[in-house]
């Protein structure tokens, strides 16, 4: 059975060898298996038939009961035609449109008789057309009609447009059906069936295609997702268990003196409970004879810097170098002079190397690091170069923000034998189905706790018309001694237009809020390094009451009095963004805000993004919502949607599968870490042929 789900599709009765090619090609089908797998995007109701008057403008596809009266050809271009037909029921009249195919259309079609057309519609000028409809004459449809649910294929133009419809696949799918006589391995073990009352799988297969009844596709779609992310799950798990098991870490078994005098002496203020929790978490990893790999996460504001500081110098203390690689250079100065600060009275080597590191620090950093004099190397990408070689790195942290691929992760761990301990940090929190999926084959830590005193900040959504009134505010803060951000957008593509607002924005600010009563900072990307710090220095010092920016101060400053924050043209800010930026106020004891500025006119998801700043202060709630809006592929960028190109479950919505499936994985690990027991055979065997196909998780290897 398994051996003809590998037979190549154009063997399939109907394909061939030129259809098999764009199903190849097209699809990525290959085999019987591919297109077995090819789930229906969703069902429509074939015994649902539309009226012409009842025709709306939506995207979706709609059947409708009529008869052609009229057909003609329409010449709109030179040597360019296609075919019109009138197309008629007792409450209106449509076109149906043919570019391609006119002459078989026109020999084959019958006026005056009812037909069951399915499409989409279009209007031009209050007349719905359809282009391309699927026809078949009433009393066929109705003798064909076997299920009121028929399944819709994912398709691209080009399929459709060389005749492989969405019926063609319906017919291919049903030979398959035939040809195979459905007899499909089952996959999962017998007994988890049972406790969780699945279908069988080819019961599964056939409702998922065929679906009988609601009742049944609802179960063959419980199925399937559940075994999709089951398999996914296994995968993560056993990595990680491999790992423990087999790959050595470095033993962190001493707490030595750096970490005991700056625990003791040198702490600027008492861990909250999350962080002692999460450095127990890590000590506990560090201290075993396996390597840690370790995911963690915190909102904004919740003191990972001093986290990740305290477990370099766990490493240090037993002999090891650490470094901490972040996306971008903004961010790697950030961790630079924030660990640097913390770790002053320690008297450590710790240095900085990023892109713009010149030649000369460059080859002192390539030599501390080689003759070990080096403690903590702090950087961007540049840390991958093959020069960096490190004598003894025994610790690596990742601040990822979802930017580093899992190529680049290993790059990093190649770099000495025995390979590091792991710690990656995320700059904003990842929903937990997320978090599952894409790091599951890590351990993770969370500090769900903002450090004590901190004011919740109160976040408004402002429109530009009520600028007047916003300004009032703002001076009423300055006059109370506070002091304000205001940022400016700025987003590659139109780096000039966004530029000029940013300058207009200050030379309006400075007419408004004039010299010699107010004093207004602006930083952007375009000043030189040593420009910027001074004027990031001059408002620190509370020299000048506006700070006006890019986005460069997202990750770049801390400065407790400043309790307004201010985002024009926030609608072009995605949510992690806005969180991260609403981030650099609250930082002092005083009640600060987040005013959101936008313009009248809002998209949907723009408005949905302003209500959930304006409702919510946890972002890991703001991440959900983020989940929802832009999907899991966006979230975490390219790099990463190998692990998201599910086949039938969906991150967003399948969450309690997830939770299900992981349970279910991890326990039956538990029990038969090997899957060796005679129950397990077959799960076996699906399990490596599946990581062999998808080994998406390379980086443990
Ligand atoms: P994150 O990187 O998680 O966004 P940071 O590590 O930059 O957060 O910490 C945010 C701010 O909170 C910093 O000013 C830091 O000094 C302060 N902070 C961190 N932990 C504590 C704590 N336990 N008590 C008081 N303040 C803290
Ligand atoms: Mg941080």
């Amino acid at each position: 059975m398994n051996n003809l789900l590998e037979t190549p599709i154009e063997y399939l009765k109907g394909v061939g060898p030129q259809r098999g090619d764009l199903l190849r090609k097209e699809m990525g089908i290959f085999k019987y298996g591919d297109l077995i797998n090819l789930y229906p995007n969703r069902y429509i109701d074939r015994t649902r038939y539309y009226k012409i008057n009842e025709l709306q403008d939506t995207t979706a596809e709609v059947q409708v009961v009529g008869k052609i009266i009229h057909l003609k050809t329409v010449e709109f271009a030179k040597g360019k035609s296609r075919l019109v037909a009138t197309f008629t029921d007792d409450t209106g009249q449509m076109e149906l449109v043919w570019f391609q195919g006119q002459k078989w259309i026109r020999e084959s079609v019958k006026l005056n008789i009812p037909y069951v057309v399915f499409g989409k519609t279009n209007s031009f000028n209050t007349m719905f057309s359809m282009a391309h409809p699927e026809m078949e004459l009433l009393t066929e449809h109705e003798q064909n009609l076997r299920s009121a649910m028929q399944p819709v294929y994912p398709s691209t133009e080009k399929l459709v447009q060389r005749g492989i419809t969405n019926k063609a696949v319906n017919k291919m799918m049903m030979q398959l059906f035939t040809e195979t006589q459905a007899l499909f391995t089952e996959t999962l073990p017998g007994y988890i069936l049972e406790e969780l009352k699945l279908i069988p799988k080819n019961a599964a297969l056939f409702n998922i295609h065929f679906p009988k009844s609601q009742e049944l596709l609802l179960k063959a779609q419980f199925r399937l997702k559940f075994e999709e992310l089951f398999f996914i799950q296994l995968q993560l798990i056993t990595k990680n268990l491999i790992r423990k098991h087999k790959i050595k870490g470095h033993p962190f078994d001493k707490v030595g003196v750096n970490f005991t005098e700056f625990y003791n002496h040198h702490l600027p203020f008492d861990l909250t409970g999350a962080q002692k929790k999460v450095l127990r978490e890590i000590r506990n990893d560090l201290g075993s004879n396996a390597q840690m790999n370790r995911l963690l996460q915190g909102d904004v504001g919740s003191g990972k810097t001093i986290v990740a500081l305290m477990s370099m110098l766990l490493a240090l203390d037993n002999g090891f170098q650490s470094c901490l690689m972040a996306p971008t250079e903004i961010l790697a100065n950030q961790h630079f002079y924030g660990i640097t600060e913390l770790a002053k009275p320690l008297n450590l080597n710790i240095k900085l190397l990023t892109g713009s590191t010149k030649t000369k620090e460059r080859n002192i950093i390539h030599e501390e690091l080689e003759n070990g004099s080096l403690d903590i190397l702090i950087g961007t990408h540049a840390l991958l170069e093959d020069k960096v070689q490190f004598k003894n790195l025994g610790f690596a942290i990742i601040d990822e923000q979802h930017r580093f691929g899992v190529e680049q992760r290993s790059k990093l761990w190649k770099k000495n034998d025995i390979p590091p301990h792991i710690l990656v940090m995320t700059a904003t929190p990842i929903p937990r189905t997320l978090a599952m999926s894409l790091y599951g084959d890590l351990d993770i830590s969370i500090i769900d706790e903002l450090p004590p005193g901190r004011k919740p900040i109160q976040t408004v959504h402002r429109y530009d018309s009520n600028r007047l009134k916003v300004w009032r505010f703002l001076k009423d803060e300055i006059a109370k001694g506070r002091q304000i951000y205001i940022v400016y957008p700025l987003i590659q593509e139109s780096e000039k237009m966004d530029y000029k607002d940013l300058m207009d924005g200050y030379e309006g600010i400075s007419r408004d809020f004039p010299l010699p009563q107010y004093a207004v900072s602006i930083v952007h990307g375009k000043m030189k390094a040593a420009e910027k710090d001074a004027e990031m220095k001059r408002f620190s010092e509370g020299k000048t009451n506006i700070m006006v920016a890019t986005t460069v101060i997202e990750v770049g400053v801390n400065v407790p009095n400043a309790s307004v924050m201010i985002i024009e043209s926030a609608e072009r800010f995605g949510l992690s963004q806005l969180h991260q930026l609403r981030g650099r106020v609250g930082r002092g004891a005083e009640q600060s805000y987040c005013i959101l500025m936008t313009g009248q006119k809002l998209s949907h998801d723009s408005k949905t993004r302003m209500e959930t700043m304006v409702r919510t202060n946890d972002g890991f709630e703001i991440a959900e919502v983020d989940l929802k809006l832009r999907g899991p592929g966006d979230i975490m960028g390219k790099q990463q949607s190998g692990v998201l190109n599910l086949q039938i479950a969906d991150l967003v919505k399948d969450k309690e599968i997830l939770l299900l499936a992981r349970h279910h994985a991890l326990k039956l690990l538990k029990e038969d870490a090997s899957m060796e027991k005679p129950e397990h055979q077959t799960l076996r065997r699906v399990f490596i042929e599946l990581s062999k196909k998808k080994n998406i998780w390379n980086y443990i290897s």
